[in-house]
């Protein structure tokens, strides 16, 4: 460990400062292509570094119940106008720990233990806590689900309409884990609309493709935004709820006192400054850059003989489908591990395996396009995917170490902040 890097955290305790110099160099050494992650910028670590760490602030600004609050206030009051200017809302809550916690603050909001409540289905594209039975949501709500054509991989807006009239979903969850497509936020709208139900749109993936302007936004359709902070929004690990003035009050109320204590004010703090850098002309380059490039590398595996869900993609991320391939997702996955190549297996629609060991595996480029990949090394990260999925399938350990050393050769020439430069 270079003690420079970290001097007080190696003083007093190396061995926990030997496991972040070992993290550090595997994330400048690998390529990162799970869609949820990213690389903060270094303004945004410093903010998430600070004595803010120190200070308890239950409530909101001007109405804390603990005082000292004359920094903080300001902190998270710009947090949440930048919020607003960013998102076009009417209001936002920038207190929630991650996506999960936000999630739940909604249904504490608008639903009562017991409600039928309606999200995408896990194996299909949608995250846990849209009702899925594993999770709280699942098991204190009736959870029922919608899932995507067989034939096309596509949202079947009909059918969900059909689904959502039948059941009267008190709440309705758009947006997912796993989606390579587009969401029409207006088409939720008119369902939700007509079934009476509250309409969530949960842009945990795709926020900062939509304060980019690289995916429509959900402003003005839906009742609340869900999103977290960590994903294509490149901030810390947090989350934000969004929502029209009318909702305000309920929002408040579930995240504090409903569901969470103080808020973590230097994540507060990072927030704030990755809504500001993704307000500049800039993020807007770098949210159209993620999808050219994932467009580039959806086309790139199509021409090595890849199956992808839906055929393709409109945004960040990319699922793989290896059924016709003799590997399964997990054992896919380990493998690009191995050479250095960091994804994860995932169920895909209508899957025929079990959701422990899938046949899939999910990619993105938002954090290679962080590190300054473009359209042009596409076809390379492509020939990296097939061979290593071919070297798996053949138990070719060596092909995997060549793989390797070509990875961290390339990304030595693309730093990020907080990384060593090889
Ligand atoms: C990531 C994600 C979440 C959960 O966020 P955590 O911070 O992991 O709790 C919620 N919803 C969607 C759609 C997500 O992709």
């Amino acid at each position: 460990m270079n003690a420079s890097r970290h001097p007080a955290l190696s003083a007093t305790d190396p061995e926990l400062a030997s496991f972040v110099a070992a993290e550090e160099v595997l994330q400048a050494q690998t390529l990162r292509l799970i869609p949820s992650e990213n690389y903060v910028s270094a303004a945004v670590l410093e903010a998430s570094g600070t004595v803010l760490q120190n200070k308890y602030s239950e409530g909101y600004p001007g109405r804390r119940y603990y005082e000292g609050q004359q920094n903080i206030d300001r902190i998270e009051a710009l947090a949440v106008e930048r919020a607003k200017g960013l998102f076009g809302v009417d209001h936002a809550n920038v207190q929630p720990y991650s996506g999960s916690p936000a999630n739940l603050a909604v249904y504490l909001a608008f639903a009562q233990p017991g409600d039928t409540v309606m999200g995408m289905a896990l194996p299909m594209g949608g995250h846990l806590t849209h009702g899925w039975g594993v999770s709280a949501t699942g098991s204190w709500f009736r959870g029922v689900q919608y899932g995507v054509r067989a034939d096309t991989g596509l949202i079947d807006y009909d059918a969900v309409r059909e689904q959502a009239l039948a059941e009267r979903p008190r709440l309705i969850f758009c947006g997912g884990t796993a989606l390579p497509r587009t969401i029409d936020f207006a088409a939720f709208a008119s369902i939700a609309q007509e079934a009476g139900a509250v309409l969530v749109a949960d842009v945990a993936h795709i926020a900062g493709l939509i304060a980019g302007g690289a995916h429509p936004s959900p402003a003005g359709h839906v009742d609340v935004v869900s999103t977290t902070t960590h994903k294509t929004l490149r901030g810390p690990r947090g989350a934000m709820l969004m929502c029209r003035e009318e909702h305000a009050k309920a929002i408040d109320k579930a995240v504090f006192p409903g569901l969470q204590g103080g808020p973590h004010n230097q994540t507060t703090a990072g927030i704030a400054v990755a809504l500001h850098e993704a307000a500049q002309p800039s993020f807007v380059r770098y949210a159209h850059a993620v999808v050219a490039n994932a467009k580039a590398l959806a086309a790139a595996l199509l021409e090595r003989g890849f199956d992808l869900v839906s055929g393709g993609t409109d945004n960040h991320l990319i699922l793989i489908d290896l059924t016709g391939k003799d590997v399964p997702g997990k054992v896919a996955a380990k493998a690009l591990d191995r050479a250095g190549i960091v994804v994860n297996h995932n169920t895909v629609p209508f899957d025929p395996r079990k959701p422990f060991d899938p046949s899939g595996i999910r990619i993105g480029t938002p954090s290679l396009t962080s590190r300054g990949l473009t359209a042009e090394h596409m076809p390379l990260v492509a020939d990296w995917i097939a061979r290593a999925v071919d070297a798996a399938a053949k138990g070719d350990e060596q092909a995997l170490g060549v793989i390797r050393a070509e990875v961290a050769d390339l990304m030595a020439a693309f730093p990020a902040p907080g990384l060593p430069l090889s």
